[in-house]
């Protein structure tokens, strides 16, 4: 197995990777509050998952991934009460949109995606084992877990706890970086039509947090090896996460390496709902956008760094999608057509185990695409030259095959070309069959004309066509 290291943010230190089970290295990943369209951010977020799943995958791991769907929070009570609906009734649209996004970008399906409201039981379960620690308190009948009782608290986001002021409380589930205090973890129900449980800690409702901490117990039974979530939730999310769940279950390991994700940014400022600043995969679409390209532009630079997203990159983008791609049909017609390789060649065919390297070394993207576009410009010269052999051909593609394998952007199936010469003749055939009312032939050709993206004008000068 190759010699993986990532980033772990709870040492700040680039780790050698090593799962507890190879054919199954747990992953869990923080996913959406689903009360609107997933933002591009959001996205650059779940393609970082995609980009660890297919990397972990070409490694030789077998994953065995999660993402949580966040279908109870402030702001999911709020307006489903708003909309006169129950919170399933008012989630439901926007599970299905997140799928379709997902799928859009060519994000492979991970093996669960659970929601919030099917893990009660496994919450009451933290918050008991939490109380019998005496790591708990009750507050006008919510329950808030103490965290100066919790040495470790600040250990991942490295928070300064010295300035904690003791028995102060935070009710709601989102609060400012730095302000360090007690944290709800399940809600006593304040306003009417508010979905609430009864269970053995009470009535009410969990807080924000304790939602991830049960999640990974239902689907793993203890810990994970990897948990990732974009870096907004190392602080006070994935903090509260170890405090809960190493609280209730010290002998137990919760998470071996860390992982955060870097945000996108719209002129130098944090994408986000709440600022206005954002753009939907739908926005783009509409605006004609292609999605193997807004994939590419939000997987193209390393996970760890911002990345400021304008038009202009989606355009470089794209640029960038076509090189490969072009590369890739030359390949493809080059492979059809035989006889038309060179019989020897002496040019090296680069080795996948050097693109390799470059993701083993903490998922460094930028040097995987300097290697892809080296090997473009190389293939291109060599198919220019004549001087690349059928098998050369083939190991080529099946090189890209795997490039793809990470990227998800390339398409292997040879477009049909057609000359101007055979489209001239298809014009002329059309026009006759019309002159001889053979109308069901000519409408055959008008479709077929139009299937090869071909445009007809009527203009002064007679019949002219183009192409789309
Ligand atoms: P939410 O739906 O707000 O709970 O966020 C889902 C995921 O998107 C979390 O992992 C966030 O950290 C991440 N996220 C939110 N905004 C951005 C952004 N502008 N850039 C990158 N990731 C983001
Ligand atoms: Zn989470």
């Amino acid at each position: 197995m190759k010699e993986v290291r990532f980033h772990n943010s709870l040492t700040g230190n680039k780790e050698i990777f090593s799962p507890e089970f190879p054919d199954k290295v747990r992953v869990y990943s923080c996913g959406p509050t689903v009360y609107n369209f997933a933002h591009l951010g959001n996205l650059r977020a779940f393609l970082f998952v995609d980009l660890l799943r297919r990397s972990l995958i070409a490694f030789g791991y077998k994953p065995d991934m999660t993402m949580n769907i966040t279908d109870i929070d402030d702001k999911i009570i709020r307006e489903s009460i708003a909309s006169g609906k129950t919170i399933q009734e008012f989630t439901a649209p926007w599970v299905k949109a997140f799928q379709e996004d997902l799928e859009s970008l060519n994000i492979q399906k991970l093996e669960h995606y659970p929601k919030a409201t099917d893990s009660i039981p496994s919450m009451v379960e933290i918050v008991k084992h939490l109380q019998s620690r005496d790591l708990v308190y009750e507050k006008d009948g919510s329950l808030y877990y103490s965290i100066s009782k919790f040495k470790d608290y600040g250990k991942l986001s490295k928070i300064d706890v010295s300035g904690m002021k003791s028995g102060t409380r935070y009710d709601t589930d989102e609060y400012e970086k730095d302000d360090v205090r007690d944290f709800v973890l399940w809600k006593f129900p304040k306003q009417e039509g508010e979905p609430s449980w009864e269970t053995e800690i009470g009535s009410g409702r969990p807080g924000w947090h304790l939602e991830c901490s049960a999640m990974i117990r239902d689907v793993y039974g203890s810990g994970v090896d990897i948990h990732t979530g974009g870096v907004d939730l190392t602080f006070p999310h994935h903090e509260n996460e170890i405090a809960q769940s190493e609280g209730a279950y010290p002998n137990e390991n919760f998470v071996k390496y860390w992982l955060h994700s870097e945000h996108l940014l719209v002129n130098g400022e944090k994408m986000a709902k709440s600022k206005g600043n954002f753009f939907t995969l739908r926005d783009l679409t509409k605006e004609g956008a292609d999605l193997r390209h807004i994939r590419f532009l939000l997987i193209a630079a390393h996970y760890r760094s911002k990345l400021n997203f304008t038009k202009d990159r989606l355009e470089e983008a794209e640029q960038s999608v076509s090189r490969i791609q072009n590369c890739v049909n030359r390949l493809l017609e080059a492979d059809s057509k035989s006889g038309s390789a060179s019989i020897n060649s002496n040019i090296q065919i680069p080795e996948w185990d050097e693109f390799l390297d470059s993701l083993a070394d903490d998922l460094n993207i930028s040097k995987f695409l300097a290697s892809v576009f080296e090997t473009v410009k190389e293939t291109n010269q060599a198919l220019d030259q004549g001087s690349i052999s059928e098998e050369g051909i083939s190991k080529r593609l099946e090189l890209f095959r795997k490039i793809d394998s990470i990227l998800g952007i390339l398409s292997f199936e040879l477009k049909e070309e057609v000359l101007d010469s055979e489209i001239d003749e298809m014009v002329r055939q059309r026009q006759e069959a019309r002159q001889n009312k053979n109308f069901a032939e000519a409408d055959r050709l008008r479709d077929k004309l139009n299937e090869l993206g071909i445009i007809l004008e009527d203009t002064k000068e007679g019949l002219r066509w183009k192409r789309k």
